[in-house]
């Protein structure tokens, strides 16, 4: 067969790749620049490269972005959850309300305090929890309710914090994917709940690993600095400066789940640079619906009035009544055209941890839908012209294969 018939079939039916092996696409390879490596360099050589100046820097960098009142740096976005629901004094016997359309982190966080996650349905355009579906889950055990920004937009904010004022609960927003986003002019993170951001390798900025809780209180904030420390009194992470020793008490069986320079580095010179890389994923968003509104797939929704998505995750919704093959194969095929997808998510019910909780099939029927056809393609700051159009030529190339 000639060329010109072969790059018309997808290469994991015989065809050619859109891209060679070497020139494969990882998904959610970070955007690092040279600024980053000098200061990650600077920081090895300086001789504090655990938590210190620059990780305060950073704190305060998020603080003023987000126009938060505190900001409290960890090695996690896991951890910034857990130490969360620990200073709200969640614990054993109490209930937790989430959504099961998120990573394993968001639940795991809420078993790793005693507490049962209880999940709620989502809806399916936006593909967050559903927030009319939250009171009917409320039960004298609930404590909290801990809603996630998924892929980047905002939650129904205001709804579920009257739910929450109503029955006495706290809110924790998982902000993992929402570094940017915004709701009603406020960015997400300033609304006032304790707020959990990841830097994870994917995320929309990263420092490798790495998480931050904002929060309106002082007090609380002061509280996950030191429960993050090993429980040590505060600023103990100076006791080996060349302010002289420090005497530090213990007050608390403490986490160690602090940030350190080396990682800070990376974070201060990614942040400024935020919004820049927002145009650019919304110039990619904007390419990919454009190029793929005649395929059988949905399209991401359209942002909601007032609110500003942070565009982390692009996801498809494949219309799998339309192809011959489901969402694993078509996923599978991309991979071998030299590009790298993503499921976000299977449903986290569905997991075994979740199921021997007593969690089945058919109880949350959106979340399972999205799951069964969601894909994810890349949207890294990172990708260039070339990236860009080989992803549209992979997706498709490989749907139009396979459509019925
Ligand atoms: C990435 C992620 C987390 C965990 O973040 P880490 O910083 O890796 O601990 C939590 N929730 C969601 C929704 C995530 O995507």
């Amino acid at each position: 067969m000639d060329d010109h018939l072969l790059n018309k079939i997808p290469a994991i039916a015989g065809g050619n790749p859109v891209r060679e092996k070497e020139k494969y696409i990882i998904f959610g390879s970070p955007r690092i620049d040279e600024e980053e490596i000098q200061e990650v360099v600077e920081t090895l050589r300086s001789g504090w490269i655990g938590t210190g100046p620059k990780v305060k820097k950073f704190e305060e960098m998020i603080q003023n972005y987000l126009n938060a009142k505190n900001a409290v740096a960890l090695n996690s976005c896991t951890a910034a959850l857990h130490l969360s629901m620990l200073a709200t004094g969640i614990k054993e016997g109490d209930e937790v309300i989430t959504t099961p359309m998120t990573f394993a982190a968001t639940a795991n966080s809420i078993a790793h305090t005693g507490a049962k996650p209880v999940f709620v349905d989502i809806k399916k355009e936006t593909m967050n929890i559903d927030p009319r579906k939250i009171e009917d889950a409320i039960t004298e055990k609930t404590k909290a309710i801990m809603p996630v920004h998924f892929a980047g937009r905002p939650c129904e904010m205001d709804y579920i914090n009257n739910l929450a004022n109503k029955y006495g609960l706290i809110v924790i927003e998982d902000a993992a994917h929402a570094l940017g986003a915004e709701y009603k002019g406020k960015k997400i993170g300033s609304l006032g709940n304790p707020t959990c951001f990841s830097f994870y390798v994917t995320k929309n900025i990263t420092t490798i690993e790495g998480g931050m809780v904002t929060t309106d209180d002082e007090v609380f904030a002061n509280k996950i600095k030191i429960l993050g420390l090993h429980g040590m009194s505060k600023d103990a992470w100076k006791r080996f400066s060349d302010e002289g020793y420090k005497h530090y008490f213990v007050n608390y069986r403490g986490f160690k789940y602090n940030m350190t320079d080396v990682q800070a580095s990376l974070g201060i010179h990614q942040l400024p640079k935020i919004d820049q890389w927002h145009n650019i994923r919304t110039e990619i968003w904007n390419r990919y619906n454009k190029a793929f509104k005649d395929l059988p797939v949905i399209l991401p929704a359209p942002e909601e009035e007032d609110t500003k998505h942070a565009k982390h995750i692009y996801n498809l919704i494949l219309k799998t009544e339309e192809l011959i093959k489901d969402r694993d194969w078509i996923l599978d095929s991309l991979h071998r055209e030299g590009i790298g997808g993503g499921v976000h998510y299977t449903s986290l019910h569905l997991h075994p941890i979740y199921r021997r909780m007593g969690y089945k099939p058919g109880h949350f029927p959106n979340t399972e839908y999205i799951g069964d056809r969601t894909l994810t393609l890349p949207l890294s700051a990172k990708l260039n012209e070339q990236d860009v159009e080989d992803i549209i030529s992979a997706v498709t190339k490989v749907l139009n294969y396979y459509s019925r």
